[in-house]
């Protein structure tokens, strides 16, 4: 991918990408979903998951680290997540700490992809005080000493080898900070209402390709005498179907338009990687369901695309967090009357 120039769409050339608009970059993506599946379209998108260490890391860490992964040679993780913290990234609790001159870094993170396999990774770690802004990003390479590997058996996307690093005071360099300190989960809600629109985009293409699948079948298939698209109970919701995949696909490209344009479009962006999710799994489960027994067996690849994209209402940022994005925008804070009582977190 890297060699074909498929690697960061929607990055600079100078940071290694094609420098593609948003919504003409989701083209792409959703027709690699369509060919390829989730792998193949999520692993053009990986240099824009790590897209930090190009647009604020020193011109060191990008040489190093941000043009190799555009160019195919090496994988970054982005390491986030704890088995304390998900949703809640208040509650990171992996650290960074001074000590007779050193820095160490000490913690543990869960659920990242690539946990074996990654030559390097963004890891998310407090430099200073509790809560949101204490947080910093550190390049890390992986094969340092004090670093545990172990990977977990997913559901899907078993392609990305997802895991557990564990760091026990490792020496790290404070040349290793990307951007300013403190500010590591500030650059991350940016990248990620990009990566969230260009999700969904990936799941409709993937999930277009059963829809085509089945329809055929559809009308190939005999029972009772006549094709299968005879029966209404299988025609309409395949017709709808069609018909959600469409106004999923208008919304996302709408959203992406807004982004291109310098809109903010948070909400806008959170709603449509749900959005998108729910479509492509709906037609996902009518694709195993219509094809009948064999629709569940790995003799067809609907059970695989169903567990792939199943991951889109938790990876990201989970459904429940991106309608939490959504109303937080439409009712904000600050709004609230006086005297109430916070929602909870
Ligand atoms: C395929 C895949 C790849 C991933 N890759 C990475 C990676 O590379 N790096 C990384 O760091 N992480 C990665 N993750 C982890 C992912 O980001 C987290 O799973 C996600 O953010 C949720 O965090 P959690 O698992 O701790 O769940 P929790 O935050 O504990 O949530 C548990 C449940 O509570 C719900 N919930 C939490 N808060 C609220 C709220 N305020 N309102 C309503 N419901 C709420 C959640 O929606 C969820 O259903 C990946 C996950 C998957 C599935």
């Amino acid at each position: 991918m890297g060699d074909a120039g498929w690697l960061g769409l929607t990055l600079p050339p100078e940071h290694g990408g094609r420098g593609l608009p948003l919504r003409r970059a989701a083209v792409a993506l959703q027709e690699f979903g369509y060919r390829g599946g989730t792998a193949f379209a999520k692993l053009s998108l990986q240099p824009e998951f790590s897209s930090v260490i190009a647009t604020q890391g020193s011109d060191a860490l990008r040489s190093r680290f941000a043009l190799p992964l555009a160019r195919g040679e090496i994988l970054v993780g982005n390491q986030i997540t704890e088995p304390r913290a998900g949703s809640d990234l208040s509650l990171l609790s992996t650290q960074v700490e001074g000590k007779g001159g050193r820095l160490l870094l000490s913690g543990t993170k869960s659920q990242a992809a690539f946990a074996a396999d990654a030559q390097a990774a963004i890891v998310y770690a407090r430099s200073g005080r509790a809560g949101a802004t204490g947080v910093s990003a550190y390049v890390v390479p992986q094969d340092l000493p004090g670093i545990e590997r172990r990977v977990v058996e997913d559901l899907g996307e078993r392609w990305m080898r997802r895991g557990t690093v564990t760091y026990t005071s490792v020496e790290i360099s404070p040349d290793q900070l990307v951007g300013e300190e403190g500010r590591g989960l500030d650059y991350l809600k940016v990248e990620l209402t990009h990566e969230r629109a260009l999700l969904g985009a990936i799941y409709l293409g993937v999930a277009r390709a059963s829809w085509e699948e089945t329809v055929r079948e559809a009308g190939d298939r005999v029972v009772f005498d006549g094709p299968l698209s005879d029966q209404e109970a299988v025609a309409f919701p395949l017709v709808e179907d069609g018909t959600r995949l469409a106004a999923a696909w208008l919304y996302t490209e709408r959203v992406l338009d807004r982004l291109d344009h310098g809109d903010r479009a948070d909400d806008a962006a959170a709603m449509s990687k749900w959005f998108a999710t729910e479509v492509a799994l709906t037609t996902l489960d009518h694709a195993i369901q219509f094809h009948g027994g064999r629709g569940y067996s790995k003799d067809l690849p609907h059970e695989q695309r169903w567990r792939d994209v199943r991951s889109g209402a938790l990876a990201h940022g989970t459904s429940e967090v991106m309608h939490r994005v959504a109303a937080r925008r439409r009712w904000p804070k600050a709004r609230r009357p006086a005297g109430r009582s916070r929602t909870p977190s």
